[in-house]
């Protein structure tokens, strides 16, 4: 029986915010769909920081195993200096322009990590870019949480956690905000690719005006079920979707053991929301 026609419908499930190796996640794409299978979830779509690449793996697996996957990624971008992350769905993993643009994000973390381990060498901490490609071999999207990594492996810092709070986070002594690609941008090459574009995890943003701001940007919706957020949190960015004429979505932001507080699932669509946002681009 097709996925969608179950008439079971209310127990209906998907994951819309998740993480492989691919980019800072712990598990593989294969693994996180048996995972996904094990924990009752009915789809997924993986959204990896800047990368598609899990799809090369995911989209045969989940055709062996007959579960059903929509096309997902997570842009880094920038609006007005503030760092603001774009979930694109729905888009074709074919369209060039758009898989351009992955490679342009990885070119550009790759001038941002190097200025970050210039910054801790400074400090007397010894990284190269071979020691995180090392660690980290099957990602093709490397960051502060992979630096973060190596810095543990060669016990420089005991948690990825202390790396951030000492040197990496935000405003820390090895910050580099980098350049980021602006938000317009990213709405345009996803809508290229036939996607849609949401702005991800608005309640993370101190300032909830940048939010209203960027929203006057051509988005097709609203990340408003995110990990633990509270319910009066998630009703108001309904209710402003509702407002707007906007699509809602959902998902846990799984990590793996990079962020073990966060499970896969705990936080999902019903089968309404991931057919109003998967309409071309589902493999099943
Ligand atoms: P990047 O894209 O390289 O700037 O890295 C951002 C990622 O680092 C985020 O998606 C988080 O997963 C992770 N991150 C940011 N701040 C922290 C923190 N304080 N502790 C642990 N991980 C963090
Ligand atoms: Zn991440
Ligand atoms: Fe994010
Ligand atoms: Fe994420």
């Amino acid at each position: 029986m097709h996925p969608l026609s179950d008439p079971n419908v209310s127990s209906f499930r998907a994951d819309l915010h998740c993480h492989t190796t691919c980019s800072d996640g712990s598990l593989d794409p294969k693994e996180i769909i048996d995972l996904a299978i094990e924990t009752g979830l009915n789809a997924l779509a993986i959204t990896d920081h800047d990368t598609v690449d899990a799809y090369k793996s995911a989209v045969p697996y989940a055709q062996e195993r007959k579960f059903l996957l929509g096309t997902g990624v997570e842009f880094s971008c920038e609006f007005k200096k503030a760092s603001v992350h774009i979930l694109g769905y729905d888009f074709s993993l074919e369209n060039r322009s758009f898989l351009e643009y992955c490679t342009r994000q990885q070119e550009k973390r790759l001038h941002r990590n190097q200025e970050i381990l210039d910054k801790l060498h400074k400090l007397h901490i010894a990284i190269e870019e071979k020691d995180l490609l090392a660690l980290h071999h099957k990602a093709s999207t490397l960051g502060r949480p992979h630096i973060a990594a190596v810095m543990v492996a060669k016990g420089y810092v005991k948690t990825i956690q202390e790396a951030f709070q000492l040197y990496l986070g935000d405003n820390k002594s090895c910050y580099v905000a980098g350049t980021p690609f602006p938000v317009a941008e990213a709405i345009d090459i996803i809508h290229e690719a036939g996607g849609k574009a949401f702005i991800a995890h608005p309640h993370m943003y101190d300032n909830a005006n940048i939010v209203r701001e960027v929203l006057s940007l051509p988005f097709d919706g609203i990340e408003c079920h995110y990990g633990r957020t509270p319910p009066e949190r998630t009703k108001r960015w309904q209710k402003l979707a509702k407002h707007k004429g906007l699509l809602i979505s959902g998902g846990s932001d799984f990590h793996g053991s990079a962020k073990p507080h966060i499970s896969l699932g705990q936080s999902w669509v019903n089968q309404e929301v991931f057919t109003s946002i998967f309409e071309r681009n589902l493999i099943q």
